[in-house]
């Protein structure tokens, strides 16, 4: 009997993903990259991706939660991490540190260092690249499909558009793996 880990991606699962931000702008500035811009303490929140993720948060004993997200700008890692732990605090219920990793360039070899990356863990996350990565690994894709993009037949994808749907199908998947 093992519990699972589910890691939840934030820009595109937990928030709504903001194309704006990452694009040049009038004045050719990406946002993201501008310091004190603070572009993701203001993140829409996915409510349906938030539901999910407070329901396994609570219930400790069915597996671990975990938010995984990667800080992509070089100099403002700081900025970046304080906004987006003041981000979570406004939006979800996670309530320690720890359940909290930052990571910068991989997701998969960040998470293999702490231990090895075994199916039990779970990553919900948008992004293709992400996902074939972590399942490369060993470890179980699961695929956000937040409405600009597609799911797939290879991974189980969650619907964000059904919340109560993609909750039992990742309650399934759960069960699925503790008990294998
Ligand atoms: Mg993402």
């Amino acid at each position: 009997m093992h519990k699972p880990t589910v890691y939840w991606d934030m820009d595109g699962v937990m928030a709504k993903y903001d194309y704006d931000m990452y694009l040049p702008d009038k004045d050719n500035k990406i946002l993201y990259m501008v310091p004190n811009a603070h572009m993701y303490r203001d993140m829409e929140p996915d409510l349906g991706a938030i539901m999910i993720f407070n329901s396994l948060y609570a219930n400790e004993s069915f597996c671990h939660t975990k938010v995984l997200t990667g800080l992509g700008c070089p100099y403002l890692i700081a900025e970046h991490l304080f906004d987006k732990w003041h981000w979570l605090g406004q939006n979800t219920d996670i309530s320690k540190e720890k359940d909290f990793i930052c990571v910068t360039g991989s997701k998969v070899e960040a998470v293999n260092r702490l231990r090895p990356v075994t199916k039990y863990d779970i990553l919900v996350d948008d992004f293709n690249p992400n996902l074939e990565e972590w399942a490369r690994m060993g470890g179980t894709p699961v695929k956000y499909v937040n409405g600009i993009n597609s799911p797939r037949a290879d991974m189980l994808s969650l619907p964000g558009n059904d919340p109560d749907t993609a909750l039992n199908m990742i309650y399934g998947l759960i069960k699925s793996l503790s008990t294998s």
